[in-house]
């Protein structure tokens, strides 16, 4: 393979660029893969939470709040991204979210139609067939005490869907990297597979500072990229194609950095936020050695009937746990921090998530720094409050003597750049391809036009595969056939 000449470069490894150009390689495409952080193998991955936080995520990010809190953003900076860290719930899109996608950005499919679920039903099922997704119905004591909870307010916790085969010895580390390989990341499946077929240059340590944008009469092109190696020395690789999949936070910085001025650039960030609502009980729970999310409510799932999923049930590792609980009166501190972790292992946890209506923006300021804007409206603040509402009650009613809570966390960022036929409300078009540099494509979660009910990778990886399959096209001659 050519140093410095690819079919396709693809700036980041998780959910979206990890599978497209997986994709690519493995079907025998010249594909570079540039990820900023390192590779960690699966025999590196310890329940070591500093250790981890250090080596596989970004370091935290924070965005304020209206009401002077902050919202904490977290993800992956590693081989895999995110899907390194996740804890692997794999759900597809309902009808009704897709739905929103044609009224936020006036998306159709390639019959003109507005773009409906059904579109992308192939890439789920080829999806779910490579990660090997599978029900969890094999719960442990915490998730069944929860249960209890629900049924008492007449609502039912289901078994989740999930990539994880049957190697999980439900021990819960799974934003540590999982151990075992049980749970699947774009690492160790897509990237793994392209690697041993030889196709694929995979470099870490390598972070894209811009895409290269010429013009050579036919308007302006994307024919490659400018990356810095470990060492800070610049290195310049061209392509047919330009694919950016640095995450909802990271590729519309990446487009602005390289000139692009489209203004939706980074606007209606999606947050799907969430807390963690936690339970103490006489009985130990132990919801910090189980896999972490085997369950999940939707009777709430569609806004008109409240717009939130409770997951069940999981607990954060101790430092994360003792630097985010909180109560009416603030953060845990002293002896009442104290007497909470004594008692770490009587605590039984929900996971709320609430469906944004993509109030959020991520900016670059005058200086080149990155910063992030929220600006949760009433409908969205009244969600918040109604799933924090029905998770005590659940804990409540399951038996706690005491519930405690996290601050705002988002950890599915979503709808930075998004996709869609009309050019004033959106910056990619229906094949991922933005209106304003031909060759130059989004490959990740920036995408999604509205920010789905459910855990959002699934349908990134399946956007993933739909515009790996349209740049295969393009690149056989195919599509100008057709
Ligand atoms: C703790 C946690 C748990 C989660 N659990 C679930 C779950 O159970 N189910 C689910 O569906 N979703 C889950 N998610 C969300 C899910 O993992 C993400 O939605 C998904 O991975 C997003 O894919 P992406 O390709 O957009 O970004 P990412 O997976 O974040 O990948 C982006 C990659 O680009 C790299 N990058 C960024 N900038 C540059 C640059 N300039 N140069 C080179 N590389 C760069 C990053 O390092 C990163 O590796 C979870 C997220 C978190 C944080
Ligand atoms: S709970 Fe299962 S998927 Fe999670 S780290 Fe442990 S073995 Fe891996």
């Amino acid at each position: 393979m050519k140093q410095n000449q690819f079919d396709v470069i693809v700036v980041g490894s998780g959910a979206g660029g990890g599978v497209v150009a997986g994709e690519l390689a493995y079907g025998g495409r010249e594909v570079l893969l540039l990820e900023i952080g390192d590779h960690h193998p699966t025999e590196s991955f310890r329940r070591w939470e500093v250790k981890a936080t250090r080596d596989l995520f970004w370091p935290v990010r924070f965005a304020p709040l209206p009401d002077g809190d902050v919202l904490t953003l977290l993800s992956g900076r590693c081989v895999g991204g995110t899907t390194t860290i996740n804890t692997k719930v794999g759900l597809r899109a309902h009808a009704r979210d897709v739905a929103k996608w044609h009224a936020a950005t006036g998306l159709t499919n390639n019959q003109g139609e507005p773009f409906p679920v059904e579109e992308l039903e192939p890439y789920y099922d080829r999806v779910e067939h490579l990660l090997g997704v599978r029900e969890r119905d094999d719960w442990d004591k915490c998730v069944y005490t929860a249960q209890a909870g629900f049924r008492a307010l007449g609502a039912e916790l289901k078994p989740v869907r999930s990539y994880t085969d049957a190697d999980c010895m439900r021990y819960g580390s799974c934003i540590q990297g999982c151990p075992t390989g049980a749970g699947k990341s774009t690492m160790n499946t897509y990237i793994a597979r392209a690697i041993d077929s030889a196709a694929l240059d995979l470099r870490t340590g390598a972070r894209v500072e811009r895409v290269i944008i010429e013009d050579s009469g036919g308007g302006p092109r994307a024919v490659g990229i400018e990356y810095a190696d470990a060492t800070g020395k610049l290195h310049t690789v061209r392509a047919s194609f330009v694919v950016v999949a640095a995450g909802a936070l990271n590729t519309p910085q990446l487009l602005l950095r390289s000139g692009l001025a489209n203004p939706s650039i980074g606007r209606h960030l999606g947050l799907h936020p969430l807390r963690l609502v936690y339970g103490l009980f006489d009985e130990p729970q132990d919801a910090h050695r189980v896999y972490p999310i085997s369950a999940h409510c939707m009777k709430y799932r569609h806004d008109e009937d409240g717009g939130f999923v409770i997951e069940a049930s999981t607990v954060m590792d101790p430092i994360a746990f003792a630097t985010t609980i909180r109560d009416e009166n603030g953060p845990f501190w002293g002896p009442q921090l104290v007497e909470a972790m004594r008692a770490y292992r009587h605590w039984n946890g929900l996971l709320a998530m609430v469906n944004d209506e993509n109030n959020a923006s991520v900016i670059v300021d005058a200086d080149g720094r990155e910063r992030f804007e929220v600006d949760f409206q009433p409908r969205e603040q009244e969600r918040l409050a109604a799933a924090m509402r029905f998770s005590r009650e659940v804990l409540e009613a399951a038996g706690a003597k005491k519930v405690c809570w996290t601050g705002v966390i988002a950890t599915h960022v979503q709808g930075s750049c998004r996709m869609g036929d009309d050019p004033a409300r959106s910056v990619v078009d229906r094949n991922c391809e933005t209106h304003e540099v031909k060759g130059l494509f989004v490959g990740d979660a920036s995408l999604v036009p509205r920010t789905l009910s459910v855990n959002p990778s699934l349908t990134v990886m399946a956007l993933a595969t739909r515009l790996a399959e349209h740049l295969e096209m393009a690149m056989s001659g195919e599509l100008a056939a057709a």
